[in-house]
């Protein structure tokens, strides 16, 4: 029997398909994740835009074309947020919501008769260990948000913030045989088990033999305390994903952000001081509805400022429920026309980030195609690199679907 564990959305979604993938093997399912014909189907979602959420609700009709039979089983934030809208569809069998991903497993072995309930949860929901991943594993360390930015949703999809507890983390990355082991969370900054903190974790894994990469970071845990510890664990990629959502203080308080402009802009010349090579990588949303000309032109010019390596930028787009909604929204035309402006300056300043390490050494874990990342996320393209495979590689030049690079020695 075959089962196929499809994903929308984060990280996170990855990481809790990729246990929910083992958790099915362990039943005597092969899995994959990729759509294709499969005897029964999982559907992670992701409600953060109305497009993921429309991404979403159109992965059960491409399910139903592999095999109309198969039964399917919907759950994550866009079955929180609008259960009715996959609970109508041909094949859908179960709905669980976003804080109900442990009951999945069980719907599979009772039958999937159950519809999930939608009380909230204020324990970390455990997931069996992610299967054997050689490359790149994606650890869950925490899940919620107690935050509430204006525009978001997932405080009300996913719960608030818990986290698991230290050992277990520590034990399952011990267990794990993966190069690369990315901590996730929804809003990993709050990660605490009693008074440890995120640092604590970090400086735990210190010994572990793989690459420990950091997930999605707020602006008010880099401080030096913080990165002093990352520096001491000594196998933390010196890369840095710090959500920055605009470069205007008056927008980011509108935001709900709790931080200022020049508030992040003092995190990043922080982690320049101690990691002078750091990636610093960031998300830019464009077109928040009070966002003024001048505010787009603070997001233009801190892309430069803060030397982003990396930038995820996209569109504002209202979700009901949320304050931001309640604002007007910009003309169509005003964010299509800024998000061009916007992707020009990012895609400058990351080949302008990436040209800086021509003719240097990186360490790059290899994925597929002979493509992987360094420790500081540039993308390299090598000839005769296996993957899983970690070399020393020295960077040629820029090209095509990353830098081109030769292998020095693997390692
Ligand atoms: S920090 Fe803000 S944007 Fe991120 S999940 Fe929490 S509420 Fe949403």
């Amino acid at each position: 029997m075959k089962a196929c564990v499809f994903t929308v959305g984060c990280k996170q979604n990855e990481a809790e398909s990729a246990s929910l993938m083992r958790g099915l093997e362990d039943l005597g399912y092969e899995t994959t994740a990729e759509l294709s014909r499969a005897d029964l189907y999982l559907l992670n979602t992701c409600a953060v835009t109305a497009e993921a959420e429309r991404k979403s609700r159109q992965a059960v009709a491409r399910m139903r074309k592999f095999n109309p039979e198969a039964p399917v089983i919907v759950f994550g934030c866009a079955a929180q947020h609008d259960a009715e809208a996959f609970l109508g569809k041909e094949g859908v069998r179960c709905v669980f919501g976003a804080m109900h991903k442990d009951r999945v497993l069980d719907a599979v072995r009772e039958g999937m008769a159950s519809v999930g309930p939608a009380e909230a949860e204020t324990a970390f929901c455990e997931l069996p260990m992610p299967k054997d991943v050689r490359t790149r594993a994606f650890l869950r360390v925490q899940d919620g948000c107690n935050r509430f930015c204006s525009y978001c949703l997932i405080p009300y999809l996913r719960g608030r913030s818990r986290s698991r507890k230290m050992e277990r983390v520590v034990e399952e990355a011990q267990a794990c045989r993966a190069r690369e082991i990315v901590l996730t969370g929804i809003d990993l900054s709050s990660y605490c088990d009693g008074d440890r903190d995120l640092g604590d974790l970090v400086y735990a894994l210190r010994t572990l033999p793989a690459r420990v990469r950091l997930g999605s970071l707020e602006v008010g845990i880099v401080t030096d305390e913080f990165l002093q510890k990352v520096k001491a664990a000594g196998n933390v990629a010196p890369h840095f994903h710090l959500s920055l959502q605009s470069g205007s203080t008056k927008v980011l308080r509108e935001m709900n952000r709790r931080y200022t402009r020049e508030d992040y802009l003092a995190a990043c010349r922080r982690i320049y001081a101690l990691f002078p090579d750091a990636a610093i990588t960031t998300d830019i949303i464009v077109g928040f509805p009070t966002e003024t000309e001048e505010d787009f032109q603070s997001s233009l010019s801190i892309v430069g400022e803060a030397a982003f390596a990396r930038v995820h930028a996209f569109p504002f787009s209202p979700r009901e429920g949320t304050a931001a909604a309640k604002r007007k929204d910009l003309p169509a035309r005003v964010k299509r026309e800024r998000m061009a402006r916007m992707l020009e300056v990012c895609k400058a300043a990351e080949a302008a980030y990436a040209q800086r390490f021509l003719g240097r050494t990186l360490t790059a874990l290899f994925e597929e195609d002979g493509g992987g990342y360094t420790e500081n996320y540039i993308r390299v393209v090598c000839e005769n690199a296996n993957e899983g495979g970690m070399y020393e590689v020295r960077l040629l030049e820029m090209g095509e679907g990353g830098v081109r690079a030769e292998i020095v020695k693997e390692i």
